[in-house]
């Protein structure tokens, strides 16, 4: 099927509109898997689209007595495997479009992590940083009464993502259960676990993406010891990744922030370099033999890049610039298929976000599981499972890798696609 039908303009013959950007790659990235799964068309057809989106408008007090609107966004884009499950974010480029794209994301990370959720996404247009804590809390109890008939433990949870933290999560999960009458924990995951949050959850996507760098970096038969890696963005999944991987011994040689990026060949002591966390955009603080401009990070000489940042930084513009030959997106969409295709003809790896970033809903599910049978689980526990289910996603997606002759971008999206579809055509279509 052409980019035409698809219902955007393709102007760019990249598609890398920054508005739309997100949806039009998410459907073009199904599209292109589906040559390779025995899927009927409309059925495709149905999954380059939402089941729903839904928007609210929220009014919010300010602290200063006046009332200022803001608009709210839940897009969901497929249940066939089980409830809706995705992020919030408070960001002020969080559009329909956007919300859909991630959304459809959502449900391919699930699938291809074999955990039983299909894929939701919303947030705020705002600009977090630009409230106090009280009118966060505001605005995040009145989104959560807006959303209140379309959320729920069995039909769509949230979780963190940008703009967003576990102390978001339990507004929610107050708002939802003084409303329902009724403490219920399994309404959103990635809480803290005072409150039925899950050890582990904060550091797991930087998790996921740190075994999965590991993973790769052996499947090309190279030693993690003699690999040198640069991180974009030192949030929760880029310092996570970051540590992990110093832990187990790779050379983190450059991370960078906002305000800048910080390189030492020796290696960086990433504990000792401010994450978000820590000191929000404060890497430069950390005294670093040589600074760059923020966007540099993504054109350093080393082995690994990890762009765990934003989406849509790795574009036509910049791809061939960059020069190292393994990627593994930590953000949601960092690539755009202009750029994929780049990165493909040079024979880089790009191992994509809905594999290696996929640790954060994974423990999600955990959570979730933790919370139904009010019984909590141990670190190492929280550990171990996230390593198998890592693995065995790893093992399914590197066994289409190399039967198909495809892009590991392909082969997730090929494992995710035949189960939905077959989930689909297992339970029929009704009416
Ligand atoms: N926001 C995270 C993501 O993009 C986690 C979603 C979840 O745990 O539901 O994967």
């Amino acid at each position: 099927m052409s980019m035409e039908n698809l219902g955007e303009s393709d102007t760019n013959g990249g598609e890398e509109d920054p508005n739309g950007s997100a949806l039009l790659t998410a459907r073009h990235q199904v599209e292109k898997a589906s040559q390779h799964v025995d899927i009927e068309p409309g059925v495709v057809e149905r999954l380059k689209n939402p089941t729903r989106v839904v928007q609210v408008t929220i009014p919010l007090e300010r602290d200063d007595g006046s009332i200022e609107t803001f608009t709210g966004y839940r897009a969901q884009h497929d249940d066939v495997r089980g409830p809706y499950k995705g992020g919030i974010r408070y960001h002020p480029e969080v559009s329909a479009k956007e919300s859909q794209g991630l959304a459809m994301w959502m449900t391919w990370k699930c699938a291809v992590m074999d955990i039983p959720f299909g894929g939701a996404k919303g947030g705020i247009v705002v600009d977090p940083s630009d409230l106090s804590q009280d009118e966060r809390e505001r605005l995040t109890r009145r989104f959560t009464e807006e959303l209140r008939n379309v959320i729920g433990p069995k039909k769509d949870i949230p979780a963190p993502d940008m703009g967003t933290d576990a102390q978001t999560m339990a507004w929610i999960m107050d708002a939802y259960s003084m409303q329902q009458g009724e403490t219920i924990p399994g309404v959103v995951t990635g809480k803290p676990p005072v409150i039925g949050g899950s050890k582990g959850r904060e550091e797991a996507p930087g998790r996921s993406v740190a075994i999965i760098t590991r993973e790769i970096v052996n499947y090309l038969d190279r030693e993690l010891e003699e690999t040198t890696v640069a991180v974009q963005g030192y949030g929760s999944v880029g310092a996570n990744a970051a540590r992990v991987l110093d832990d187990w011994g790779a050379n983190i040689v450059g991370v960078s922030d906002v305000n800048g990026t910080i390189v030492d060949s020796d290696g960086l002591d990433t504990y000792s370099v401010p994450s978000y966390n820590e000191n929000p955009n404060a890497v430069t603080t950390y005294g670093a033999p040589t600074q760059l401009p923020a966007n540099e990070i993504l054109q350093l000489d080393v082995d690994v890049l990890i762009p765990a940042a934003i989406g849509g930084v790795l574009t036509s513009d910049n791809a061939d610039m960059v020069q190292a030959d393994i990627i593994v997106e930590g953000a949601n969409g960092p690539t755009t298929t202009a750029a994929d295709k780049i990165f493909n003809e040079r024979n880089v790896s790009v191992i994509p976000d809905i594999l290696a970033n996929a640790g954060g809903v994974t423990v999600s599910y955990f959570e979730w599981l933790q919370d139904i049978n009010r019984r909590e689980w141990s670190i190492d526990r929280v550990h171990e499972e996230l390593e198998t289910h890592m693995l065995s996603s790893w093992e399914e997606v590197n066994t289409v890798y190399e039967e198909k002759d495809v892009t590991w971008r392909e082969a997730a999206y090929v494992v995710a696609l035949d189960r939905v579809g077959t989930a689909k055509s297992t339970r029929g279509l009704w009416p």
